[in-house]
């Protein structure tokens, strides 16, 4: 059977997300209470999981294949949006990436790494998936720079 329509967990307890099947983070209800629309915050519990597959609609997702969808969040979140900050706390964007990856030196992400160990960091609250984006940043930065093939 196609996992994407079995909702057997991970054996570590890792929730897929009842329309993709990509594996979800789990959220706390901060992180809900930050991005769900009001009128949809209802609609899950305090625990959910996040999708970070960035085509599906669904952002979370809980153990009874409850959904919370992109138009139900209070503002657009990366990766559904290419062009939201993939740092909400500090705005940092795509866009910055690709511009280190440009300079062949990554001097903003430098930047924000030091921010990110600053008390101004509220990832639990503001990052869609409650997690802190330097991994991400990084990730996508090593791809950038390997596509240019430095
Ligand atoms: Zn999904």
């Amino acid at each position: 059977m196609n996992k994407a329509f079995t909702r057997e967990p991970d054996p570590d307890g890792r929730e897929h997300c009842p329309r993709c099947g990509s594996v979800g983070t789990a959220v706390s209800k901060t992180t809900l209470d930050w991005h769900v629309h009001e009128q949809s915050r209802s609609g899950l519990g305090d625990s959910a999981s996040f999708c970070d597959f960035a085509r599906c609609d669904v952002v979370y997702f809980d153990q009874f294949d409850r959904t919370v969808t992109v138009n139900e969040l209070q503002s657009s979140v990366y990766p559904k949006d290419p062009a939201a900050p993939i740092c909400a706390c500090f705005g940092f964007s795509l866009e910055d990436v690709e511009a280190d990856v440009e300079q062949g030196t990554p001097v903003r992400i430098r930047e924000l790494l030091e921010k990110s160990k600053s008390s101004d960091a509220r990832c639990l609250t503001l990052a869609a998936d409650g997690r802190c984006c330097v991994r991400e940043v990084q990730r996508l930065y090593m791809k950038g720079t390997a596509d240019r093939g430095y």
